[in-house]
């Protein structure tokens, strides 16, 4: 994510900030110009420090402090271009279900900051009623004898569910070490499901199975079936060769997935260390040096991120280890994980380059 700073002061504050710790002015972060603002209050709604011209009010949700996404005061609609897209929120009425829903919409921004980078905004339901992007994000059930169904994360047709109890530490810590997986998180689950959405609008319903079965397979093995063999029999011994992670060995489908949100991992977090100036040059390993001298949004190539991205990621798994924690990015680009990545890469520019001509 780009760095951003206070239009007041020049404090450098963060995505989620909603004031600024050094002269108070309230923030907000307007998607149109994907900037945060330091706001003035002006009758109703709000101006723009640095443009008083401007006016804007934020999204209804910042009522619970839920989000901090400012929409034109003149504008339709009460909620921002992330929150617009959500069907069933946590439980209000329960402190609980507004500190889940806090966590669960930070991601879902988060998510939103990068194709909102790449100007795709994805078809709501009112523009395309049969597939466009929904958000459910739902409690567990409990049965009258106390026992807890887990609901469900996982996208169906546009409708992508995201359980909120994930946004508790200790169930989603459980959920990762009972799965034996390296790495779980919200915007990880963002990043994964909004994969099938894209796979939805950019492969199947584009008939453009060749290239991607190529790449990943055949997708016409049973899904069902396949899901199973993986939860029974586990990946394959050799998985780490072509696979970015024991999952995504379990359909087509999955690898998709799980690819596209390290295509996202990567890009985003490429253009934090571009924003903060981070460059690796290992002392006595030159052929480790990388510097992200390029805007990831715009890469010429996977090949151009990854080889940025390597030696970043093995620096930041090594600060990470020096203060105890686990890697922060416990995963290996094989060379058939680069060429998935290569695709997808093509894919996502494609339609990137397909939105500005349809917008010229
Ligand atoms: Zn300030
Ligand atoms: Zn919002
Ligand atoms: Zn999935």
């Amino acid at each position: 994510m780009r760095l951003f700073a206070c239009e007041s002061c020049d404090q450098v504050v963060h995505f989620d900030n909603r004031q600024c710790v050094r002269c108070g002015h309230r923030l907000g972060f307007l998607p149109d110009d994907l900037k945060m603002h330091a706001l003035e209050p002006a009758d109703d709604a709000w101006q723009l420090t640095a443009d008083p011209g401007r006016r804007v009010r934020f999204c209804a949700n910042a009522g619970l402090d839920i989000c901090n996404w400012l929409i034109p005061a003149e504008g339709e609609g009460e909620f921002c271009v992330a929150c617009h897209y959500n069907r069933l929120v946590p439980n209000t009425n329960m402190q609980d279900g507004i500190e889940r829903w806090r966590r669960i919409s930070q991601a879902q921004r988060h998510l939103f900051y990068s194709l909102l980078r790449w100007r795709l905004s994805p078809p709501d339901r009112t523009e395309d009623p049969a597939g466009g992007l929904v958000f459910d994000f739902l409690e567990d059930e409990v049965q009258s004898d106390g026992n807890v169904v887990p609901a469900m994360t996982g996208h169906d047709e546009g409708v992508i569910a995201i359980r909120a109890a994930e946004a508790d530490d200790l169930t989603r810590e459980q959920a990762r070490a009972s799965m034996n997986e390296p790495y779980r998180t919200l915007l990880g689950h963002f990043r994964h499901e909004i994969g099938h959405f894209v796979w939805n609008k950019l492969v199947r319903d584009r008939d453009a199975f060749e290239g991607f079965r190529a790449v990943f397979g055949d997708e016409r093995q049973d899904y069902g079936l396949a899901l199973q063999d993986h939860y029974q029999n586990g990946a394959p011994p050799d998985w780490q060769l072509s696979f970015i992670s024991t999952y995504a060995t379990a359909h087509p489908w999955e690898d998709f997935a799980e690819c596209f949100a390290h295509y996202l991992h990567i890009v985003d977090t490429l253009e934090t260390a571009r924003g903060f100036g981070i460059a690796i040059d290992p002392r006595g390993h030159e052929e480790m040096a990388a510097e992200v001298d390029f805007d990831p949004y715009r890469a010429a190539s996977a090949e151009q991120l990854v080889s940025a991205w390597i030696p970043l990621s093995v620096a930041i798994n090594a600060i990470q280890r020096s203060m105890g924690q686990p890697d922060s990015y416990p995963f290996v680009l094989s060379p058939p994980v680069v060429a998935k990545l290569e695709y997808l890469h093509r894919l996502i520019q494609a339609r990137v380059a397909e939105r500005r001509q349809e917008a010229a």
